[in-house]
């Protein structure tokens, strides 16, 4: 890099830069992969390339069907202009089908049908290993106020059907996957929006026919060829060829 940006915020996978006009950052995404808090890390290679684009494309169907999100355009392989926001401190989960911690808490089997789509919260805070809590917490503590989550869980549930029906399309179920919302100021005025990022680290993506996972539980698990995987959602979703040709190649 030549130019020395200031950088607002470092986590595990992404960095923040200030960005180049006011209310806007520039996001990184980092080939650094972690798992159950930190305690596991590697690099993968091409990660965060092929996260910036699953992002991207993501973010781009769901502006189209507004869905309001945090993202502008395209930088560059690694980067993304974002609008910057206030994220609320809640990592929200969604789930269509029993798995990881969900399925664990309740002693069901993962890949049991879920009766109905179900949202959780969780406090973001690493240190306490993001504990789940109740809306009785999130307004007590002023995370977010009975208003902003009936939006969240509005749109939340939209964002699902949407990607349900994407990934449904080309051959992958939706089994659960986790967002974050940030707010925008207007004035005395502020509304939510979608921010951060949604790709095969943040969601569980499983083959329709062969229930194999195309996502981060293959790093977790110690599955392998977790590049290959991401590689592969890239590929049905159809944006392989935007990639790189070191990505690309990579694939055979
Ligand atoms: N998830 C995430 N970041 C987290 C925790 C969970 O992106 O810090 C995603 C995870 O990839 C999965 C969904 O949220 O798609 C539900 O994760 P779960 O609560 O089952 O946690 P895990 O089994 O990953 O600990």
């Amino acid at each position: 890099m030549t130019t020395r940006r200031k950088k607002i915020y470092e986590g595990k996978a992404k960095i923040l830069y200030e960005g180049p006009e006011p209310g806007t950052l520039i996001q990184y995404f980092k080939d650094d992969a972690t798992a159950f808090n930190a305690q596991k890390k590697a690099v993968l290679e091409g990660k965060g390339v092929i996260n910036n684009r699953i992002s991207e494309f993501v973010m781009t169907k769901l502006a189209a069907i507004g869905v309001a999100n945090h993202f502008i355009r395209r930088l560059n392989h690694r980067e993304q202009l974002i609008k910057e926001v206030e994220i609320v401190p809640l990592e929200v989960i969604c789930r269509n089908i029993a798995a990881g911690s969900l399925a664990k808490r309740l002693g069901l089997e993962e890949g049991t049908p879920l009766p109905r789509s179900i949202i959780e919260f969780c406090y973001k805070n690493d240190e306490l290993g993001d504990p789940l809590v109740t809306e009785e917490h999130i307004t007590a503590f002023n995370w977010a106020t009975t208003q902003d989550i009936d939006d969240i869980m509005a749109m939340t549930l939209r964002i699902n059907d949407f990607l349900t029906g994407m990934f449904g399309a080309v051959g992958i179920t939706l089994v659960d996957f986790k967002i974050e919302f940030g707010r925008i100021w207007d004035g005395d005025f502020s509304r939510l929006i979608l921010a951060d990022e949604i790709s095969p680290d943040s969601c569980r993506l499983w083959d329709s026919t062969t229930n194999e996972k195309l996502d981060k539980d293959r790093f977790r698990r110690d599955l392998g060829d977790v590049i290959e995987s991401y590689t592969e959602v890239a590929r049905r979703l159809g944006i392989m060829k935007d990639m790189p040709t070191v990505i690309q190649g990579g694939l055979h």
